[in-house]
């Protein structure tokens, strides 16, 4: 067979158990994903337990939505008519062999997260979200804080399976398929062989992008299903690598009083970082995450309580605060750490030789006139390895930002106009381009005289605008913001949708209208009709229909 040519198989398991309700109470809670867009509603619903029943579903029903956890933050996930597929019972996962773990598609990261645990291993790509499930991170390419040190889901996904929208099955391996030159892939389906052109848009060379379909010249099959957002096939079945012993790390949580000392820390990070992990320096600084939450994030948390519920105390100076994930080699203990801590911050010894040390060198470098200043890391918190219970409490200071803003959002919506909804941007530019990004963002809101917070994965140069409406007309100006901002993160090589995917959203879908052209979006068009010619699966998310 040509290794650009891959034939499908039939379904296993039995067709006979496929039940599609149609009972509202039982379809009301699948109507709405983690974005709440609008107006979902259902044909009916399938908890799918095997392929045969996905591929049964799929050739009985006229359209389906395949759903994980629906935490889609971009209506991808919200039901528009469709019988919705939940992947929910397909919950398997496989022994961990030869680096790579074999789950289901319904399979939750926490539970993936758990399973791995109990044999030291650690699947690193995952979003800020731990419900989501395996088929909806791979169908949305996920990515999350972690992504600057091990890339996107992309990169983890060794193998997939997938149920087309005809009912034929795909095992596709990475490494197996490749495409043609000219530009195709043929699948050889129980209805004959289609040829599915490959876009020839150029994509944006950025660490993470989830902006409709994967493109490039002798691409692997794989990747034209990964990030594609159930429109091209319903994942069952993925292997993924993972990475055989979890690391310890520290938190630590750091306010600082001027932007361009916090971004030119954050740059010498991923620089030292860079080179420990390419000369692998057991004593180097290795960060695998920067979270970033501007002032307003930070006056969000004091109005909501959340520095006291969290017990971290903000300093009132503060401009913007990082939440840094530290790697310290697997095994480093609490006392050890907390022993070096107290030798710099303490003893004020300036060269303690170990990653903390290192680490607190430069954050004295960026931040106080000297460690010996004990208010310098007065003012940072610290978790510990293995203290899971300070390491909870600071991730969730880092969640309650989005939290705060939904809820004055949802108050909006009841108090002031049931229009009002989610109005925020998923961005990403070279790093070294990020503050013209941040400035085009502050300039952009300042001269709507928009409320907003801008919170997210500073490390990536990929961080979430998000408008805080008190009226419709700040949820339109805020998307004209948005779309300014889309503009300018492709003139500075970036991409206006970092990894939470393009979904119903009209805003995303105009920005990827931005990103590839018409062009680019009748190329995405031709695969679509070519695997799903009769516009089945997803129809209304990434596009239009046809
Ligand atoms: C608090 C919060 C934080 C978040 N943080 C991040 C983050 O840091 N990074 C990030 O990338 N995202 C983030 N997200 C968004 C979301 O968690 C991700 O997009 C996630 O990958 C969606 O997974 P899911 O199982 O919920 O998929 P769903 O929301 O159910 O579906 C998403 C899309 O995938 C398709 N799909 C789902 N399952 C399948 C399948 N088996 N086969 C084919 N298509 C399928 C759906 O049709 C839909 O188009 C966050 C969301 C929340 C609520």
């Amino acid at each position: 067979m040509n290794r650009w040519a891959l034939r499908a198989r039939r379904p296993t398991g039995d067709a006979r158990a496929l039940q599609i309700v149609h009972d509202e109470d039982r379809l009301r809670p699948y109507l709405e994903d983690a974005a709440h867009f609008p107006g979902g509603r259902a044909a009916g619903l399938v908890a799918a337990g095997s392929e045969a029943e996905i591929a049964a579903a799929l050739t009985s029903a006229s359209h389906v939505l395949p759903v994980g956890a629906q935490s889609s933050l971009t209506g991808g996930g919200t039901p528009m008519g469709e019988v919705v597929i939940t992947t929910s019972r397909l919950s398997r996962i496989g022994p961990v062999s030869g680096g790579v773990v074999r789950v289901e598609a319904g399979v939750t990261l926490t539970a993936l997260d758990d399973a791995l645990a109990r044999v030291g291993g650690y699947y690193p790509p995952a979003p800020t979200f731990m419900g989501a499930f395996i088929g909806g991170t791979i169908a949305t390419n996920a990515a999350g804080a972690a992504t600057f040190k091990y890339g996107t889901t992309r990169d983890w996904v060794e193998a997939l399976t997938i149920v087309l929208p005809g009912g034929d099955v795909l095992d596709v391996e990475r490494g197996k398929t490749r495409a043609h030159p000219d530009g195709y892939f043929e699948l050889e389906l129980s209805k004959g062989v289609t040829r599915v052109p490959i876009p020839r848009y150029g994509m944006p060379r950025v660490p993470k992008l989830s902006a409709g379909y994967f493109a490039e010249a002798e691409m692997d099959l794989i990747d034209l299903f990964i990030g594609s957002e159930g429109t091209l096939g319903v994942v069952t079945a993925a292997t993924l690598r993972i990475v055989a012993e979890r690391p310890a790390f520290c938190l630590l949580f750091i306010p600082f009083d001027d932007r361009a000392r916090a971004l030119h820390f954050v740059a010498r990070l991923r620089e030292v970082s860079r080179d420990t992990v390419r000369t692998r320096d057991p004593r180097g600084v290795d960060v695998s995450a920067v979270e970033h939450m501007d002032e307003r994030c930070l006056a969000l948390l004091r109005e909501e309580g959340a520095d006291r519920a969290c017990g971290v105390a903000i300093p009132p100076g503060a401009k913007l605060a990082l939440l840094v994930t530290l790697e310290l080699p697997p095994g480093t203990s609490s006392d050890r750490a907390f022993e070096d801590i107290g030798r710099v911050g303490v003893a004020g010894e300036t060269s303690v030789d170990s990653p903390l040390g290192r680490f607190l060198g430069l954050l004295s470098e960026a931040y106080c006139a000297s460690l010996s200043d004990s208010r310098c890391l007065d003012q940072v918190e610290i978790a510990l390895p293995g203290d899971r219970a300070r390491a909870a409490q600071l991730l969730a200071l880092r969640e309650a930002v989005p939290a705060a803003v939904n809820s004055r959002i949802g108050r909006a919506q009841q108090a002031v106009d049931p229009r009002i909804e989610k109005t925020a941007a998923d961005m990403i530019v070279p790093f070294e381009r990020f503050g013209e990004l941040l400035d085009c963002y502050e300039r952009e809101f300042a001269r709507r005289g928009l409320d907003a917070a801008i919170w997210g994965h500073i490390s990536d140069g990929n961080v979430h605008p998000n408008v805080i409406p008190r009226s419709m007309a700040d949820v339109e100006s805020g998307r004209e913001a948005i779309l300014a901002f889309g503009r300018e993160a492709i003139r500075l090589g970036g991409s206006p949708l970092a990894e939470h995917g393009v979904g119903r959203n009209r805003t995303k879908q105009r920005l990827l209208t931005e990103l590839y052209g018409q062009n680019g979006i009748e190329e995405m068009r031709r695969v679509k009709r070519a695997i799903d010619p009769e516009w089945k699966l997803a129809p209304g998310v990434l596009f239009e229909n046809s």
